[in-house]
């Protein structure tokens, strides 16, 4: 067993690691979906890359909780529902009701994110397993759990409302990309991006360890920096782009 401090050590170490890769991400694109790129060595169909790069993070997660934690405990239990919620969606659904049937990924993308995946999921099943403290109901704790469950839930949903819009926008075998309307697009670029920070936010509220602060700092970052790119996409290859719309929070960025 890993040490708490050795444990907490780890987490902030990977956390300097993303605020690190911030200011990169900011001048690089990451290069999947519409920024693809090809001369980054070999690539694979994209639904495979979606379900390989995601599966870590259900296995690991899964696997540390299922087998070695309490989950008679209410604390491990309910952020338990939420990831697998979140991850049987993402790993087992998401990738087969993309419409990019003829389009790969790069390889190199992959292997990034299945890497990633294995760390966060390791990290945040961890947890669980060896430093969960047990379940003292109390109005502030009830609150908390609470607010994260709903703030989780209701990023979920606006999260998964807009990608499907966006999945939409192309036929079932088509290509290529249509200005997308409805729900929060009338406000934003990237509606989904900030659904799933939302999730994030309340899953860390929930869980309220390192790990889960860890990794919505990295979807903060993963996210704010291809909402930014997305945006400066769509203006620059839509005339008629609504100039009003900001990247990912409305009114703001
Ligand atoms: P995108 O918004 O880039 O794309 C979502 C899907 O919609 C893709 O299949 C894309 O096709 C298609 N699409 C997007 N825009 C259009 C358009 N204008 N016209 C036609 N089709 C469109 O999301 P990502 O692929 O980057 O991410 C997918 C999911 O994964 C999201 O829910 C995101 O929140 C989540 N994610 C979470 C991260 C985290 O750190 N927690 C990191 C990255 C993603 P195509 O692929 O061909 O562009």
């Amino acid at each position: 067993m890993i040490s708490h401090e050795t444990f907490n050590l780890i987490c902030w170490a990977w956390i300097a690691v993303g605020v690190i890769i911030f200011p990169i991400l900011l001048k690089v694109t990451q290069p999947y979906g519409r920024h693809s790129k090809s001369n980054l060595g070999p690539m694979i169909n994209n639904r495979l890359g979606w379900f390989l790069m995601e599966l870590p993070a259900l296995v690991i997660f899964g696997y540390l909780v299922s087998f070695k934690a309490n989950l008679l405990n209410v604390l491990v239990l309910l952020p338990a529902i939420l990831w697998g919620l979140h991850y049987i969606h993402r790993v087992l659904i998401f990738p087969l009701q993309i419409r990019t049937a003829r389009k790969k990924i790069p390889a190199l993308i992959v292997l990034l994110a299945f890497i990633f995946n294995i760390i966060n999921g390791f990290l945040n099943g961890y947890w669980f397993v060896y430093y969960a403290t047990g379940y003292n109901s109390g109005l502030l704790i009830d609150l908390r759990l609470i607010t994260g469950v709903i703030l989780f839930l209701t990023g979920s949903v606006i999260n998964k409302y807009h990608d499907l819009l966006l999945i939409k926008l192309r036929p079932a075998t088509g290509d290529g990309y249509k200005i997308p309307y409805g729900g929060l697009f009338k406000y934003v670029s990237c509606p989904n991006f900030l659904g799933e920070i939302i999730s994030w936010t309340g899953f860390a509220l929930v869980a309220f360890n390192l790990p889960a602060l860890s990794f919505l700092i990295w979807t903060l970052i993963n996210l704010t920096t291809r909402a930014l790119d997305h945006h400066r996409w769509y203006n620059k290859e839509f005339f008629e782009y609504d100039k009003k719309r900001k990247a990912i929070i409305p009114y703001l960025l």
